[in-house]
């Protein structure tokens, strides 16, 4: 799960990790007040920040407006034409694709000197299953170009899992940065108290870009990007209410209220699979048959017509879909139930009003395979039965030429 950075920055805090002084509006006015209220704390200079679930915001410009994400002032003045700039445009940055991000709420923040910035990612190196925390020297950068071209500027320590993060790692990835004295003190209480925040909240990424210095040997994280891990939220009741659904993709948030396992992608033809596994090598045949995966969808286990159902309002909802390729192996669900189904689903009249122009294939295996064909055949609806996975595939590049 994503969080906004004002959000990420005010948990980082709660675990003593030193950020700049911000505030969080959703209006001009509020923004104005933010900044007088910083003033008041002495800030002379300010930050405005369009909070988006999307990095990449200093370099990104609205649609209407053409501004920046990131803007820095001089004065309050300038902080409400920035506020007014942001608020109600369109974000474009390089993560969040052409089509951006409506800007809503922005982050007022004490602007802070930099005298140099650095980058610090944690993660889970799936590779080695461990923690990875990662420094770099060459910060305010997209890490990715830095891996690409100078990866040796990437430090790296490994933390054993069940293991908090040693202080002589600490201190190794501090060092790295150059940091020496009080500065380099601070560095290895940053990165011990942004590890235990890490561990502490399940989180499965945090990335402070730019991590900096400032003239006075303060360190600060001036971003924060934090994800979560979903399968812990359960145990994070404060910060599943950091969700921001009006961030999140309209068709994975319907999918979520139905329980499904569901992300959307670019393609012409819906999957509907049990399994991940199925799902995955579901979508490879439908790029082997000319065509792209309109989605993901693994509907688990129990395929019976309410989810059948709810995947089809799903995959209808998205208008490039072509067909609908429904993949199922029926080992505890029998295929004749899965069948009966389909033909239940596709009678809906809501459904059935959808799927006229939409051929669907259905490729049912396991058991009671040959009555569910059958009840396929005879159904006299428009869905097509396959019994081998290349028969779906030869079906759906027929329907797409
Ligand atoms: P991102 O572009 O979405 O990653 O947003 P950031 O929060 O990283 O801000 C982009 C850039 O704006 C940073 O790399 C800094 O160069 C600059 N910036 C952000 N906050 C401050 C600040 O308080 N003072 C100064 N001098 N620059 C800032
Ligand atoms: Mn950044």
């Amino acid at each position: 799960m994503k969080i906004h950075e004002y959000q990420a920055k005010e948990i980082l805090a709660s675990y003593g990790v030193p950020v700049p002084k911000g505030i969080a509006t959703t209006t001009v006015d509020g923004a104005v007040k933010a900044a007088e209220q910083l003033q008041e704390d002495g800030a002379s200079l300010f930050v405005v920040k369009a909070q988006i679930h999307a990095g990449g915001r200093g370099k990104g410009r609205t649609k209407k407006n053409n501004a920046k994400g990131v803007i820095l002032c001089r004065s309050v003045e300038e902080v409400r034409e920035a506020a007014e700039s942001l608020l109600g445009d369109v974000l474009v940055t390089i993560q969040t694709g052409p089509s951006g991000q409506l800007v809503q709420r922005l982050y007022v923040t004490d602007g802070v000197d930099i005298e140099k910035e650095f980058y610090l990612g944690i993660l889970l190196d799936r590779a080695v299953s461990k923690n990875v925390i990662m420094v770099s020297t060459e910060g305010g950068v997209e890490i990715e170009q830095v891996a690409e071209e100078t990866p040796e500027k990437i430090v790296k320590a490994w933390v054993e899992p069940g293991m908090p993060l040693q202080m002589n790692q600490a201190r190794t990835l501090a060092f790295s940065l150059g940091l020496e004295g009080d500065a380099l003190k601070k560095g290895i209480k940053f990165i011990m108290a942004i590890y235990n925040a890490f561990l502490e909240t399940d989180s499965d990424m945090m990335e402070i870009n730019p991590l900096i210095l400032t003239p006075d040997n303060d360190i600060l994280a001036l971003d924060a990007k934090v994800t979560f891990d979903g399968n812990a939220l359960y145990r994070h009741a404060d910060i599943a209410e950091l969700r921001d659904e009006a961030e999140e993709d309209p068709f994975e948030l319907e999918a979520q209220k139905y329980h499904l396992n569901y992300i959307k992608l670019d393609g012409n033809v819906g999957c509907m699979v049990n399994g991940a596994g199925l799902a995955m090598a579901t979508m490879d045949i439908i790029k082997l048959s000319g065509g792209e995966p309109a989605n993901f969808l693994d509907v688990g286990g129990g395929a019976n017509v309410e989810t059948v159902k709810n995947g089809f309002r799903i995959i209808l909802d998205d208008p490039n879909v072509k067909a609908i390729l429904i993949n199922i192996f029926g080992g505890i669900v029998r295929c004749d139930r899965v069948a009966n189904g389909v033909i239940e689903a596709v009678k809906d009249p809501e459904i059935a009003e959808k799927v006229q122009n939409v051929p669907i294939i259905v490729r049912l295996q396991g058991t009671n395979a040959a009555e569910a064909k059958e009840i396929i055949d005879n159904s006299e609806l428009n869905v097509i039965s396959a019994v081998l996975l290349k028969e779906a595939a030869e079906e759906v590049s027929k329907v797409l030429a």
